[in-house]
């Protein structure tokens, strides 16, 4: 593991005249206001070229994984929500993920407690995976930090940009071990496993995206053995559609919800017993305990 700041500064301005949106979106990195690298160039001379006297320019790329596929390197914020949202429109895209199977680690031992979807009426962007507050949690492929910070939802998160532009987020961290610039190879500890942020419970929230946008991770992990799916994986339209339709079957869904608004004297057995649903499936749909007391208009879903 090795910082690498100056390098990801040259790095980000030579890639800043080449790429049109760096501009904007590289203020993130920091740097003289306005310094162009090609000033040094003489009068006529190609700038297509650059002198090997300046740097190597493949060279300080290589330290910025992914920098091409993004052409920014924002150390601050988790997701750009603009690509978030984007449509994925570019042909298939084939990723390598490594050479063997081994070439990655499962970023905890424990199993898959809840699934990629949605979830609640809300989407769920990755997987949980069962773990005890100190556990490790490790970096599923090399990569540079991009991300350690503390948020409110994550709580404390680690986000990883990977070789083939591929982006890793581990959260819930009781601690973090790591800084963005981190450089960090498959199964190291980037952190231990927590219940910080949103989140009832010991877990680890690990989510994989592309260009901000997620991925389901069982698409490329098999999460019961912990291991690869595969060595190389294909990223079109339809990676992403399948949030699509999740998204549009809870809004369908949304819908044709029912309610039942509490009045005085209702109890969650009452309720079970009108609406002939259990009282188990009422608390799960509702996200409340079978001990809850119910509130006066308080809005009980029973569907
Ligand atoms: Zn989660």
């Amino acid at each position: 593991m090795k910082k690498v700041h100056h390098l990801l500064l040259a790095a980000a301005l030579i890639h800043g005249a080449v790429c049109a949106r760096a501009q904007e979106e590289s203020h993130d990195i920091g740097g003289p206001e306005g310094l162009d690298i090609f000033e040094e160039l003489n009068e006529g001379e190609s700038t297509d070229v650059l002198p090997s006297t300046v740097w190597d320019v493949n060279d300080s790329l290589t330290f910025i994984p992914g920098y091409d596929v993004y052409c920014h390197w924002n150390t601050d914020v988790l997701f750009d929500r603009a690509n978030a949202s984007r449509r994925f429109d570019h042909d298939t895209l084939k990723l390598f993920l490594g050479q063997h199977d081994c070439d990655l680690s499962m970023p905890c031992t424990g199993g898959l407690t809840s699934g990629y979807g949605m979830r609640r009426g809300r989407m769920h962007y990755g997987v949980d995976l069962d773990l005890e507050t100190g556990d490790p949690v490790m970096v599923a492929f090399p990569g540079m930090v991009r991300v350690s910070k503390f948020n409110k939802t994550f709580g404390n998160v680690v986000v990883v940009r990977h070789y083939n532009g591929l982006e890793t987020v581990y959260a819930h961290l009781s601690k973090r071990l790591v800084e963005p610039g981190t450089l960090v190879e498959s199964g190291d500890t980037l952190g231990l496993g927590g219940n910080t942020g949103r989140s009832y419970g010991s877990h680890l929230h690990f989510e994989v995206r592309f260009l901000d946008q997620p991925i389901d991770p069982a698409l490329i992990f098999d999460l019961k053995n912990g291991s690869l799916k595969a060595l190389e994986f294909d990223i079109h339209k339809g990676t992403f559609a399948n949030m699509a339709a999740a998204k549009a079957a809870a809004q369908k869904a949304q819908g044709s919800r029912k309610y039942h608004v509490v009045r005085s004297g209702d109890t969650l057995f009452a309720l079970s017993r009108r609406y002939g649903v259990r009282v188990s499936d009422l608390c799960r749909i509702n996200g409340i305990s079978e001990r809850s007391t119910l509130s006066i208009g308080q809005r009980i879903r029973y569907n």
